[in-house]
């Protein structure tokens, strides 16, 4: 086991001033495999303190030469693309290729194509004899969750500095040690001192503190919509800029015409891949009603060949959940689909362990009322709800108080127009592959701002008008 004692502010690993521990679990056999020792105030106040004063001198930087610093953190985080991917794979669980392309390489992709539109980015607009200058905020607080441990840090840190911003991370707790990896990635870059700065602990304490400092310009949160609550707040009470990404309980439409296997699989891979630990899965599945026999056989076909176990093997798809309490949260909404009515249709058990494996879950005969239709489950549990009429496969699909994310399988045209009917601030439309221009973001309790290509920046910009 080791033994992490440091954070890191001012351009250098610091002793953290305190004698909190925190452990990390490798959740596919339960051991502790680190410990992290947690920030104190003082810790924090003193990384708060090295981002406020390089603020100043980093937002005047040429943009290109803060675009020079981020190509060379992308090229970093490539070079260490296993290393990452197998931290990734122990303390989250997720699968080997899973941890190494959409965890880790896509870090990298989504950050060079945000640099390359940012070549053509232009800080000052000429307005008649006015100018409207666009500059960085201030110190922001990015407040990331476990399930991305890399990209979700870099979709905060990218456009923050970018802008000119500079930046305090407080990680999740169940996985530091991939946001160690970056905070090293970044210490060998040798950004100026006080622009990157990252505190460890939990966040009821250093996450609390961190948001609520009052040189915090900015908090950008992803998290649960809980969280996100709680941040709407703090940002309140100081009058902060505030970005957040929260929960989704995102829906796939299949309208006739389309290709229902395809549909069907992209959906269930959203809710097997990282144990359905993704904020934009597409954990309804809705169908014409006179399809579901043909979506329960293509679900039972496709999930026979599913293998769940140990993440660093080849050929799981399905590891762990990242800990004890997501494993029972996940149980227990079975157990609630269960009660409410639902027919179980593959799954719907904990696998032996040790390890927090789940089997891969198929709800059907489930009405968009249900527990397991409308609130965010986070899990390996995909829930199928079927239609008579388009219209109605576009009310069950809008129903739901997150907007995040979403997708139409259909004739091109028609899916198309059903995507501009979904309120969500993404739809996937006949399983086009992602562009990292675009922006990720949520509609209602999903959040607001947007991460992701160019876009990002506006919520990272002042925007300050200048008469002449
Ligand atoms: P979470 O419990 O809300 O935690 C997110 C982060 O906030 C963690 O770093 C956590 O620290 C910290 N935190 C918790 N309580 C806090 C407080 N009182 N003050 C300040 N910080 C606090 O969420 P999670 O379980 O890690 O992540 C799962 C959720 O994230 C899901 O709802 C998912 O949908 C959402 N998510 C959204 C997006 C998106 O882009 N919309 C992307 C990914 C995930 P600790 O780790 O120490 O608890």
């Amino acid at each position: 086991m080791k033994t992490y004692d440091k954070l890191y502010y001012d351009g250098q690993w610091q002793e953290a001033k305190s004698d909190d521990y925190r452990e990390v679990i490798n959740s596919a056999n339960e051991e502790v495999i680190a410990k992290v020792k947690s920030a104190s105030k003082e810790d924090i106040d003193l990384a708060v303190q090295s981002a406020n004063e390089a603020f100043d001198s980093w937002s005047q930087l040429d943009p290109k030469d803060r675009a020079s610093y981020l190509e060379q953190i992308a090229q970093g985080i490539e070079d260490r693309l296993d290393e990452i991917a197998e931290t990734v794979v122990l303390e989250l669980g997720s699968s080997r290729d899973f941890s190494q392309s959409a965890q880790a390489q896509n870090a990298v992709n989504e950050m060079r194509a945000t640099l390359k539109d940012f070549a053509d980015f232009s800080f000052v607009d000429q307005v008649d004899q006015g100018q409207v200058v666009k500059e960085g905020t201030g110190v922001v607080a990015c407040i990331t969750p476990w399930n991305f441990p890399l990209n979700q840090i870099q979709r905060k840190m990218t456009p923050a500095l970018l802008a000119g911003n500079t930046v305090v991370v407080k990680p999740a707790s169940e996985t530091p040690l991939t946001a160690y990896i970056l905070a090293d990635i970044i210490h060998q870059v040798g950004l100026p001192k006080g622009v990157f700065n990252m505190v460890f602990g939990s966040g009821s304490s250093v996450g609390d503190y961190l948001a609520d400092h009052p040189d915090i310009a900015l908090i950008s949160f992803t998290g649960s919509t809980e969280v996100g609550r709680l941040m709407y707040q703090k940002a309140g009470k100081g009058i902060k800029r505030l970005v957040l990404e929260l929960g989704g309980k995102s829906a796939m439409v299949f309208l006739e015409g389309g290709d229902l296997e395809a549909a069907v699989k992209q959906a269930a891979d959203t809710v097997l891949d990282n144990q359905g630990q993704t904020c934009s899965a597409l954990s309804r599945l809705i169908v014409p009603g006179d399809r579901l026999e043909d979506t329960k056989a293509i679900l039972k076909d496709y999930y026979q060949d599913i293998q769940v176990g140990d993440p660093s093997q080849d050929g799981v798809k399905v590891g762990p959940m990242v800990s004890k309490d997501q494993y029972q949260r996940v149980l227990d909404y079975i157990a609630k689909g269960k009660e409410e009515g639902a027919q179980v249709l593959l799954g719907g058990q904990a696998v032996e362990g040790p390890g927090y494996f789940i089997q891969p879950t198929v709800f059907t005969e489930a009405t968009n009322d249900m527990t397991i239709a409308r609130e965010e489950i986070f899990g390996p549990v995909l829930t199928v709800l079927t239609y008579d009429s388009v219209e109605e496969a576009i009310a069950i699909a809008n129903d739901s108080p997150y907007g995040l994310s979403g997708a139409v399988t259909g004739p091109k045209d028609e899916a198309f127009e059903v995507a501009k009917r979904l309120r969500t601030g993404n739809v996937n439309v006949n399983q086009a592959s992602r562009n990292p221009r675009l922006p990720f973001g949520g509609y209602k309790e999903s959040g607001f701002g947007r991460e992701n290509g160019i876009y990002a920046l506006d919520d990272y910009l002042e925007l300050k008008a200048i008469f002449e």
